[in-house]
């Protein structure tokens, strides 16, 4: 028996069975084989969402992990072409000596080639680079029963952009081609300062995101009053001198899971307090490697077991810039009134790029992003209110860290998904899915 497979929240517990393969070629009789004994299945990539959008409804998954070869690589051009199974960290691996980064990245590197595509996730450069999809040349998609497909802005289009941020619904992503994005040294320089409230926050966002690449700010979620929404304004961009040297850095993990979450409302607020205080109020700049700069929280193996037995959920929403700061203004007193919340909570603004997704999560607004131990309370009266504010502004909440949005909600924030019902497998079917449509 294999290991069972979660995702990241560990909420709603619902361990999976992995069914993988060595080689591609294997892939379609694996299919065949357990959607034939299971009626139904769903691709997973590495564990990476919060909530329940790589969770079966079988609970029997196909996993791709294993298929993370590197099929091809131009490194006059920047155009890879790998296994869906492959991490961003076995990109950056081969691509950084070579002088190419990944052109988008999401908060962790453990995420798989085929899960960034299937969520069309977003970074720290979504002002001037749009998501994940926008990079993707073309991919191999299989569908039950049907042969293989080459899903391109030509081939097939209507799959290709029904399948970047199709949550894995539309078919199994076995290889896909990207552009990968120069680079002249993997160190980011850096300036950060900290800011007293929210409307500092959209004064600095407003000055440096056209002048920089990456942009994000971390919020103090349990200030309340005039310093409501205060925080660390951190903006980056790629070194123009160093070296193309790979994150080497010493993990540590996280070794066992605690029978209830060691985070409260008290070591929380003390160490919210610590870290802003320990921030410059003037602009400072620096120079950071690259893994603590996008992926601060991956150097703690199996962080997420430190909320307990009862796992926990990501909040993530993006609002329209018009209601922007009004809504993150109510979202962050609702937070910290209810005393709840996580230390890394991250604000973003999102610029206008359009995503060739259907369903793709970010639009032009502010994105707000944080963690809640799992509770009752959590789903009855806290979620219901931040959702109200969310719905009221016109914004919406990312499939990838979701397990409570209601299906009135999904189906309004996101109008494409009768199309993507239309090009679904049929074979094909998320415990998500099933709660936002069915
Ligand atoms: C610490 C942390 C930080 C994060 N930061 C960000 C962030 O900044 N921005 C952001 O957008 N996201 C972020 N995420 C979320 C994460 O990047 C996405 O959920 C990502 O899709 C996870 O990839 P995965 O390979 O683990 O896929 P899984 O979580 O296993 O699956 C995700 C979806 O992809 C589908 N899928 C997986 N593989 C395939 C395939 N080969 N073919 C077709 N469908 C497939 C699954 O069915 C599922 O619907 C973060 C997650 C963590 C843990």
């Amino acid at each position: 028996m294999s290991t069972p497979l979660y995702s990241w929240g560990r909420f709603p517990h619902r361990p999976q069975r992995g069914h993988g393969c060595v080689w591609l070629d294997e892939l379609p009789a694996q299919m065949d084989r357990v959607i034939g004994a299971h009626r139904s299945s769903l691709p997973y990539g590495n564990g990476r969402s919060y909530g329940d959008s790589c969770l079966a409804a079988s609970d029997e998954v196909l996993h791709m992990r294993s298929l993370d070869r590197l099929i091809e690589a131009d490194w006059t051009t920047g155009v890879i072409k790998a296994e869906a199974g492959i991490t961003l960290a076995e990109v950056l691996a081969v691509a950084i000596p070579q002088g190419w980064f990944l052109p988008v990245t999401p908060g962790t590197q453990f995420a798989t080639l085929g899960g960034a595509i299937a969520n069309d996730v977003h970074g720290k450069n979504h002002h001037v680079r749009g998501t994940f999809g926008r990079h993707v040349l073309g991919f191999g998609l299989l569908r039950h029963g049907e042969p293989e497909v080459t899903c391109s802005p030509d081939a097939h289009p209507d799959l290709f952009a029904a399948s970047i941020g199709g949550l894995g619904l539309t078919g199994v992503i076995h290889w896909a081609q990207i552009q990968l994005m120069p680079i002249r040294a993997s160190q980011i320089d850096t300036t950060t300062v900290r800011f007293a409230n929210l409307a500092e926050f959209f004064a600095l966002s407003t000055e440096l995101d056209a002048r920089h690449e990456y942009s994000v700010a971390w919020v103090d979620c349990l200030a309340k009053g005039a310093e409501t929404g205060r925080g660390v304004f951190i903006v980056g961009d790629h070194a123009q001198y160093g070296s193309l040297d790979v994150g080497q850095r010493k993990k540590l993990s996280v070794p066992l899971t605690p029978p209830v979450s060691l985070i409260n409302k008290i070591s929380l607020s003390a160490f919210n307090s610590l870290y802003w205080r320990l921030h410059p109020s003037q602009r400072k700049p620096g120079r950071s490697a690259y893994e603590p700069f996008f992926y601060p929280l991956d150097r703690i193996l199996h962080w997420n077991r430190i909320y307990g037995r009862r796992g926990f959920q990501q909040y993530q929403c993006v609002v329209p810039a018009a209601n922007a700061e009004a809504a993150m203004g109510e979202l962050l007193r609702t937070i910290a009134e209810a005393g709840q919340g996580s230390f890394l909570a991250v604000l973003k603004r999102c610029g206008d790029m359009a995503s060739p997704g259907l369903l793709s999560f970010p639009m032009e607004g502010t994105s707000l992003a944080l963690d809640f131990a799992q509770s009752e309370a959590l789903e009855k009266v806290l979620f219901p209110r931040l959702d109200d504010i969310v719905r009221a502004a016109g914004g919406r909440l990312y499939p990838a860290k979701d397990a409570h949005m209601t299906g009135a909600d999904f189906r309004r924030a996101y109008p494409a998904w009768e199309q993507l019902e239309t090009l679904r497998d049929p074979s094909l079917m998320s415990r998500f899915w099933s709660r936002v449509i069915l």
